[in-house]
């Protein structure tokens, strides 16, 4: 019995035909996987990509873990957010070069939404390095200032800062333990959130 091959033509050899997606395809399989790969890299690298990516990874999260949380964020908000901070990390100052992460201001694990008005951007090192300190000390002051200028684009684009201190009263009526994590929110938000005038 002879076996039917096909010649691909980006490894430049003739295969079996059942190592081909199709018989129309013009690469096996394998190169088919590999020329899929170095595309998702590419995207990865563009700011949509990353935010994508980042988007993704915080759906993942929630699912794994279950959280019952308002989760209305899309890419576009993602991308608005990374645009407001210059594509920065907003603990390190950073460019963000690789993956990028999206940071809950109240963490999902205390009911913070996955919305616009809830996250700001970081590269992972910063955030997986800084997870469980007090977001106040996380910020730099530079930072600080921006995420308050931030906290009024959020204001400016119409987008409900009710969520976040809807978010934040539930919690305060919850655990003596969320208090003492949202005494070190920003200023601004506690504000927002009608704790500190
Ligand atoms: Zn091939
Ligand atoms: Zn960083």
């Amino acid at each position: 019995m002879c076996e039917e091959t096909k010649y691909c033509s980006r490894c430049d050899q003739d295969k079996p035909i059942d190592v081909f997606y199709k018989a129309n395809r013009s690469y096996c399989a394998e190169c088919e996987r590999a020329a899929a790969s170095v595309r998702m890299r590419e995207y990865g690298r563009t700011p949509r990509g990353k935010a994508s990516m980042a988007l993704q990874n915080a759906r993942k999260t929630i699912k794994k873990n279950g959280y019952e949380v308002e989760d209305n964020l899309e890419v576009d908000d993602v991308l608005a957010v990374m645009e407001f901070f210059g594509n920065t990390c907003v603990y390190c100052d950073q460019e963000i070069a690789g993956t990028m992460s999206i940071d809950h201001v109240v963490p999902l694990s205390k009911g913070g939404g996955n919305t616009k008005a809830n996250i700001v951007v970081a590269c992972m090192p910063c955030n997986v390095k800084k997870h469980d300190r007090p977001i106040a000390e996380r910020f730099s002051q530079e930072k600080q200032e921006e995420v308050e200028r931030y906290s009024a684009f959020v204001d400016g684009e119409d987008i409900e800062c009710e969520s976040l201190s809807a978010e934040v009263k539930r919690l305060l009526s919850g655990l003596s333990k969320a208090v003492e994590n949202f005494s070190s929110l920003p200023d601004v938000m506690l504000q927002k959130s009608g704790l500190r005038n």
